[in-house]
């Protein structure tokens, strides 16, 4: 059966759930709420890591559960190590210390995060952007504290993808990152998540699982079915902690939710959030919540990112064009945008 198929037979079932928002309560969620249990065979595994909770439910494959779980937490950590902003010894981070005065080398796996990343840049006119950090670094939600404008337009001459130079040497055997300005900063908050999702997934299947729900906060992937059964993923209700607003019944595919919630405070009635526009170095402002469905989960978290900033039209028409990939937005004042094939439409 083929992906948008499964997805075209859902959208009655995903309409139907969308008219009850937002009333609807908080239903289940697979997995459960924390800590390692066993049910009926099932495995649920939840922990903190990458700033967020990660999620496992899995049916064990040809590994004991314990010899699959700790892979895929390693994995989680080692990707962490690599990537985290906060981290001093990551790659990324001491690409923001050093990569302005003097090229750093740096791991072909970083290598081609940036690319890809590059690639989503070019794709959505610069919606996605890994340099937003740049002025991104400039806000601290927990604190409360966003820059003014001067600061914004001051740290933006440094902002840019055109900033970023990966060199590679013929054998591709190493890459060095250079920046072209001194303010210029990069962060992979947008994309880290879905292909640490990926890496987990290959992992799972390398382990002989067949039936796994996976997530890392809003990015996640289910492995085959539940045994008999879809995979219930809730899309988390933008306003309502702990409800679901949309069900979605899936196999095998990504789903990714970039909300405003997930780090924010409120100024003067405005929601301060951490999805920025490149383009004016504030919060986007048109959607409250993204969901993307793909094949792989570096795409749905990228593109969940990509489509928050466009917005309605942009990033729906963006959707229409890429093979595979669905979209739900959902706008400030609680309305339900699908892409055309969840309509059934296409
Ligand atoms: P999360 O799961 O952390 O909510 P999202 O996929 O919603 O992640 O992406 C939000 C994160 O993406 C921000 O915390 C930030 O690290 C990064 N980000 C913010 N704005 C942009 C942008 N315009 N382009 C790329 N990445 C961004
Ligand atoms: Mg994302």
């Amino acid at each position: 059966m083929s992906f948008l198929f499964r997805l075209r037979a859902l959208h009655l079932v995903i309409l139907c759930s969308a008219l009850l928002w937002p009333a609807l309560a908080a239903a289940q969620i697979d997995p459960p709420e924390s800590g390692a249990t066993e049910r009926n065979g099932w495995e649920n595994h939840s922990w903190h890591v990458m700033g967020t909770r990660a999620e496992l439910a899995f049916w064990p494959g040809t590994r004991s559960a314990e010899t699959t779980v700790n892979a895929v937490r390693a994995e989680f950590e080692r990707l962490n190590a690599l990537l985290s902003p906060w981290v001093e010894t990551s790659e990324l981070y001491q690409a923001n210390a050093h990569a302005a005065r003097a090229p750093v080398v740096i791991s072909e796996e970083f290598a081609q995060l940036i690319d890809t990343s590059r690639q989503y840049s070019l794709l959505t006119d610069n919606a996605f952007d890994i340099t937003f950090a740049t002025v991104g670094h400039l806000y601290d939600y927990r604190a409360g504290i966003a820059p003014d404008d001067a600061a914004i337009a001051e740290a933006r001459a440094g902002q840019g993808m055109d900033k970023v130079v990966l060199a590679r040497t013929p054998d591709d055997e190493t890459a060095a990152l250079s920046f072209l300005h001194e303010r210029t900063r990069i962060d992979l908050g947008g994309i880290a998540k879905g292909y640490a999702i990926d890496r987990a997934v290959a992992l799972l299947r390398e382990h002989g699982v067949a039936h796994a729900y996976i997530s890392l906060g809003g990015d996640s992937y289910v492995l085959g079915d539940r045994r008999g059964r879809l995979w219930q993923v809730g899309v988390r209700h933008p306003r309502q902690d702990d409800a679901v607003a949309i069900t979605l019944p899936l196999a095998d595919v990504a789903v990714s939710t970039s909300g405003d919630y997930e780090r924010f405070f409120i100024r003067d009635g405005e929601h301060v959030h951490h999805i920025l526009s490149p383009e004016s170095g504030r919060p986007a402002g048109a959607l409250v919540s993204v969901t993307v469905l793909a094949p792989r989960a570096v795409d749905a978290d990228a593109l969940s990112t990509s489509l928050f900033v466009l917005g309605i039209e942009a990033g729906l028409e963006l959707a229409e064009t890429l093979e595979d990939v669905s979209a739900i937005l959902i706008d400030r004042d609680g309305g339900v945008h699908y892409s055309q094939d969840l309509l059934g439409k296409d």
